[in-house]
């Protein structure tokens, strides 16, 4: 163990002393998590989850806002002084204002404290006063938890890897040629270097948008304030002999300074402190995109649910120190695409990758679920006659060409396994029903007093994810 390991361990032990005794005196505090791969929808789902526990009339399946024991609800600054605030009023403004517009997607970790006035009601109204308990929500790229994987690899290892796993894939071809005019003994060319890192991550961007989910640094892809820096600037090269000032050795210390600089603190920071968990997924766009996608989306709920597991990852246990999250919400979000007569269908599909996860990353102790959600509701439900056969449909205004348009985005299967198994098997693509997929525009809204944005399910989510706590 490393001197700076058992110094960071220590400090979690004295905060996280500090912080049970406020929990327990004073405010309770409760450090929700909101991630998901870029596009999944965390903007949209943290705009909207504030927005509605503000006005909370649409939130009767949260049980303390249904049963009014929520009095009020209002942000407050937030507890970490250098972390972005979550912009949520331009957020609220693009979604709700008179042409209401999707807003910019998270690009970076952010954070918004927003506190709850709670008292309980019914027959412990009595005996319990009011409280004020914070919900610090924390939105952070999932890209960067699949980094945890690097911490125990050395660049040589690392490089070995990638190198072997990209040998044959279409995207990183234009690096590989690149590549094959680099000697890693020569003499450190900084252009050069750049000219590699900058190949290497048109690769990671590419491969991303194919739909691997394998690509590491995952800061390559959002790379926030830290674009061009020295810690972004390296690539895996094969193995050289490590001579002083070569590219080699010092894409290895740059590798390290990655490692330390920004994986490390990401986790001890922010991610070693949350309590709950929500993972946005986008289910429909993966099945929309075929089995290869739905293959990657399985693979990676379980490297996103391995990243929880105490005890996997030497580097984890120990900033972890016994802490763990305490829920996990696995959410299938944008199903205002589907008629409600498919959600449940969607949400077995979610549960039976979840399941998978679960068994497959050995995992055991936090509670976890399984949803399928819409944070934003942009559709409304139709029934049309089609080829003389009556069809479930969802209405909405199409994103690219601002029209209007009935549409139903194919069956989805009662047995998750007719969609699980093909995708498991590397079929080319789905037998017997294609699925579609459309963007809609958010639609323009008129919101009675006490109303947030419309939704489908979020009050749910709510419930699973701190509805205990209020
Ligand atoms: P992020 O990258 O995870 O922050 O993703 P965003 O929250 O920016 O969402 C990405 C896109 O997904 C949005 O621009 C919308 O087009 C779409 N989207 C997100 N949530 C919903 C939803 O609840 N309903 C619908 N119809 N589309 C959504």
């Amino acid at each position: 163990m490393i001197i700076g390991d058992i110094a960071d361990g220590l400090t979690r032990q004295v905060e996280r002393a500090g912080g049970m005794v406020s929990g327990a005196f004073f405010e309770p505090v409760i450090r929700l998590g909101v991630t998901g791969l870029s596009r999944a929808g965390k903007t949209v789902f943290i705009t909207s989850l504030v927005a509605n526990i503000m006005n909370r009339a649409r939130m009767g399946g949260l049980r303390a806002a249904g049963d009014g024991s929520i009095r009020a609800a209002y942000l407050q600054p937030q507890p970490d002084d250098t972390l972005p605030r979550f912009d949520y009023e331009t957020h609220l403004a693009a979604l709700t204002g008179p042409t209401p517009h999707w807003p910019e997607s998270t690009r970076a970790i952010s954070e918004l404290r927003l506190s709850l006035r709670v008292q309980p009601t019914g027959l412990i109204a009595g005996m319990r006063g009011a409280r004020n308990v914070h919900l610090d929500i924390v939105d952070y790229p999932g890209e960067w938890l699949l980094d945890l994987g690097l911490m125990e690899k050395d660049y040589a290892s690392w490089a070995e890897d990638t190198l072997a796993r990209i040998a044959d894939r279409p995207q990183a071809a234009e690096y590989l040629a690149l590549l094959s005019t680099t000697d890693p003994d020569a003499k450190l060319d900084e252009p050069q270097a750049q000219k590699l890192a900058a190949a290497f991550t048109r690769y990671l961007v590419q491969a991303r948008e194919d739909g691997y989910s394998d690509c590491t640094p995952g800061r390559f892809l959002l790379p926030g304030d830290l674009a061009g820096s020295p810690v972004l600037t390296f690539a895996p090269l094969p193995r050289g002999h490590d001579a002083r000032g070569s590219l080699g050795r010092e894409f290895a210390r740059r590798f390290e300074a990655y490692k330390r600089e920004v994986v490390k603190p990401f986790f001890r920071d922010h991610f070693a402190r949350l309590d709950r968990q929500v993972v946005l997924v986008d289910a429909l766009g993966a099945i929309h995109a075929g089995p290869r996608a739905v293959e990657d989306m399985r693979r990676a709920m379980g490297d996103i649910l391995g990243a929880f597991r105490p005890g996997r990852n030497n580097f984890l246990s120990q900033i972890l120190r016994g802490r763990r999250v305490e829920r996990i919400l696995f959410a299938a979000t944008k199903a205002d695409h589907l008629h409600h007569s498919q959600h449940a269908r969607l949400t077995a599909i979610m549960e039976a990758l979840l399941a998978d996860a679960r068994r497959r990353a050995d995992y055991a102790g936090a509670r976890t679920a399984a949803m399928s959600i819409a944070a934003l509701r942009a559709t409304t439900e139709d029934r049309v006659s089609h080829g003389g056969a009556e069809l479930d449909v969802v209405r909405g205004v199409l994103l690219e060409t601002g029209k209007r348009a009935a549409f139903h985005p194919g069956l989805l299967p009662e047995d998750p396994a007719h969609l699980l198994v093909p995708a498991r098997e590397g079929a080319e693509g789905w037998l017997g029903e294609d699925y579609a997929i459309m963007r809609f525009a958010p639609q323009p809204m008129s919101l009675k007093p006490g109303e947030g944005p419309p939704h489908i399910r979020l009050d749910r989510a709510a419930e699973f994810l701190f509805g205990d706590r209020l």
